[in-house]
């Protein structure tokens, strides 16, 4: 008799679906298969073998296995069916996630020879103004290994003049096999970093390897070089035929850190980010799913990946909002990290200037261990930071006159000034400044921001753009200006106020290209003078050894949000971006712009002791019931009317209401309208986790029994940190 298999689809559904299995086939949980479902044939994933078939239905056979090991190990897949579980998303969507893309398509497991491209010995006849053709040809026989299309194109060229090239038959292609993969190069070093006498004694307390699961909290200030910390540990703890795994928020913006780790692991290092192609993830995913011995640097998706030798993991500004993933599986790569190394019974080091409130709570209660290292490496000082009121001084792109003074200043001086637009909670918005009239988003509930460049007005929540106009498009004002501190607008009056000093813009839209941000970092480094002007990515982790003055241009959006998150975030980023200041050998100074030059939070900024303000912050949470003494989930509703959205919510809430739950709500989202979708939220607090996830669970199953599709979307998002 045939057995049967439950196997999970990568759809967004609560379900897996039952097959029998063909007796020769031999199926294991993790194993990738190809199984009929409808009229299509679709890759799944075996969840379950050797089940009892349910009676009275027949069920279709497996079509066969990709491979006959399975893509998920054992490790991988009991992680992912905890996630699927903590955060009640789908299973099936969960394990896809851990695939590569090429994997989720049904492509084999290994890795495809690549072609490329090289010139041939034929001599070049082509006409003379085919520049272009001309200068490939030249790039090609630079290259007699050989270029791939992708190293063409990003040269340049297009594939029409490779085409024209290959039909006068100056180009050829050639396949070039994958080279095989060698670890020996220059992972022989044995010793680490030379550390400073206080990152030696952060050092000695870091817990040693093979001393199980033992989380630690590494609290080091900015500038006291956390990395050479990791690079040390790694040295001494890392087997040489283990892998570790290092996350990091945001790979492209700190390319100094990977270069970092190569210079002690050489060719074991590898990295995983958005940037790569589809070829690049199968590949490195081969090298971690066959234990060969890798260190990945790799953003939130890495923590999912199946390493098989798993026995270190660090987490690189474990604060960073970034390893929250925003939609479809709302995984925090930081929690799974640390689950994972409970799994693995490994080390796990959680490195932060400025911890998250969970984990210093955790660290608190004796759950992690708190390292600190409170000194600046290569005898930096912390940067000092003071108050500027602007109350009632007049503002030039959002600048005060000591501002200016200021970087004028540093820059005679020969120091570079880096200037902070805090964009949280602020945008620049045209205005008329006789009506009061502003532009709304006709799909959301926000305005829309102005962008000079184009004078197009954009909505940052949805896709919506339209052309700024001259006058007010309600009473025909000329008085329609921007107002607001944008960094475009920053950005133009720096560059009137200093008109012989490079302003250097650094945000999403400057960025965007492939390389431009190693090209802003390769100008700065060269240390000439040079104002910096940007948003929150200038906050994360970049190494300006001469930036000596940091302003930041706001800091009051934050103070008073409803969002209880919003003080934590704003202090973390204030000190991250201070932070930049004064890491070489000169001193640095912060200057923050406020109208509240005497709230509590800034004063206490101020002293620049991030432990104490934590502290206070966490007596807030402790006395409001909220977050890390609490478990939290949201149930978002999304519908075609707030009404419709209020009432789904509205129909689940009697299930909620049972002894340790508490719900506030239904209520309008803080954007209550993105894209025309109304969008509504109950939120769900219990002082028991166990409790909130078995609540989480019959909701999903009670919404998922429902005979009629409510016409409403919902989602669960727990731990959420957007409200
Ligand atoms: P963090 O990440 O903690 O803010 P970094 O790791 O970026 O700090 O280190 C700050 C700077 O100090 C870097 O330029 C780094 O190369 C340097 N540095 C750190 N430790 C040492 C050391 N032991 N000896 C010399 N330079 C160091
Ligand atoms: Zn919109
Ligand atoms: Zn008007």
């Amino acid at each position: 008799m045939s057995s049967t298999a439950r196997i999970a689809l990568n759809r967004p559904i609560r379900q897996l679906f039952d097959y029998t299995v063909p007796v020769e086939l031999q199926l294991q949980p993790g194993q990738r298969v190809h199984v009929p479902f409808g009229r299509q044939k679709i890759t799944g994933i075996v969840v379950e073998t050797g089940s009892k078939p349910p009676a009275g239905i027949t069920l279709k056979p497996v079509s066969y296995a990709l491979e006959d090991w399975p893509a998920l190990p054992a490790e991988t897949f009991r992680l992912l069916s905890w996630a699927s579980d903590y955060y009640q998303h789908p299973l099936g969507e969960c394990l896809f996630t851990a695939l590569p893309p090429a994997l989720r398509r049904g492509q084999p497991a290994e890795e495809k020879p690549e072609i490329c491209w090289r010139a041939t010995s034929a001599s070049p006849e082509l006409p003379a103004n085919a520049h272009k053709q001309k200068a490939l040809l030249t790039l090609l026989q630079e290259h007699p290994e050989g270029l791939s299309m992708s190293a063409i194109t990003k040269a340049g060229y297009t594939q029409q003049q490779l085409k024209s090239l290959a039909g006068k038959g100056l180009a050829e292609s050639l396949i070039r096999k994958p080279e095989p993969a060698s670890h020996t190069a220059d992972s022989d070093v044995t010793t680490g970093p030379t550390l400073s006498p206080a990152q030696e004694k952060a050092a000695e307390q870091l817990v040693e390897g093979e001393n199980g699961f033992n989380p630690c909290l590494l609290f080091g200030i900015t500038g006291s070089g956390k990395t050479e910390i990791y690079l040390d540990y790694l040295t001494k703890n890392l087997a040489r035929d283990k892998q570790a795994l290092v996350l990091v928020p945001e790979i492209n913006l700190t390319p100094q850190t990977v270069a970092r780790f190569q210079r002690y692991f050489g060719a074991r290092i590898a990295v995983w980010h958005s940037a790569l192609n589809d070829r690049e993830r199968l590949e490195t995913w081969l090298k971690i799913r066959n234990g060969e011995p890798i260190i990945l640097i790799g953003t939130r998706s890495a923590a999912l990946l199946p390493f098989t030798q798993l026995s270190a993991i660090i987490v690189d500004e474990e604060h960073d909002s970034s390893y929250k993933q925003g939609d479809g599986f709302r995984y925090s790569a930081r929690d799974v990290a640390v689950y994972r190394a409970h799994l693995n019974q490994c080390p796990i080091i959680l490195g932060s200037a400025t911890p998250s409130l969970e984990s210093l709570n955790n660290a608190k209660q004796g759950k992690y261990k708190l390292v600190r290292l409170e000194e600046r490496a290569k005898n930096a000082a912390p940067p000092s930071l003071s108050l500027l009121d602007i109350r009632s001084r007049p503002l030039e792109g959002g600048l005060s006159r000591p501002a200016i003074s200021a970087i004028q200043q540093a820059l005679n001086k020969g120091e570079q000034a880096l200037v902070f637009v805090n964009r949280r909670g602020f945008a620049p918005v045209m205005m008329c400044f006789d009506c009061g009239h502003t532009v709304e988003c006709p799909r959301c509930d926000t305005r829309l921001t102005y962008h000079r460049r184009d004078r197009a007005m954009r909505c940052h929540h949805c896709d919506y753009q339209t052309a700024a106009t001259e006058a007010c498009p309600e009473c025909q004002s000329e008085a329609f200006k921007p107002v607001g501190q944008g960094t475009e607008r920053t950005e133009d009056i720096l560059g009137e106020a200093f008109p012989d000093t490079p302003v250097v813009r650094v945000d999403r839209d400057s960025t965007q290209r492939k390389g431009s941000i190693q090209a802003i970092l390769k100008q700065v480094n060269k240390g000439d003078p040079c104002i910096l002007v940007g948003t929150q990515m200038l906050a994360k982790g970049h190494d300006f050894p001469n930036v000596t003055l940091v302003v930041v241009v706001n800091a009051d959006g934050g103070l008073f949000s409803v969002d209880f998150r919003a003080p934590e975030q704003l202090i973390q980023t204030l000190l991250q971006v201070s932070g930049r200041a004064g890491r070489g050998a000169k001193p640095g100074e912060v200057l923050i712009q406020t109208c509240h030059s005497d709230h509590p939070l800034l004063k206490a900024l101020c002293r620049g002791n991030y432990l104490e303000i934590a502290d206070q912050l966490l007596a807030e949470r402790e006395s409001g019931l909220l977050p890390p003494f609490r478990a939290m989930a949201i149930l978002r509703a999304e519908g075609n009317t707030m009404e419709q959205s209020l009432q789904f919510l509205d129909s689940v809430k009697p299930m909620t209401q049972r002894p340790g739950i508490e719900t506030w709500g239904p209520l309008p989202a803080l954007i209550a309208r993105r894209a025309d979708r109304h969008r509504a939220q109950l939120i769900i607090n219990s002082g028991s986790r166990k409790s909130l996830n078995y609540l989480l669970r019959q909701i999903c199953q009670h919404l998922d029994q429902m005979p009629m599709r409510p016409r409403t979307r919902w989602m669960i998002d727990v731990d959420p940190l957007e409200s």
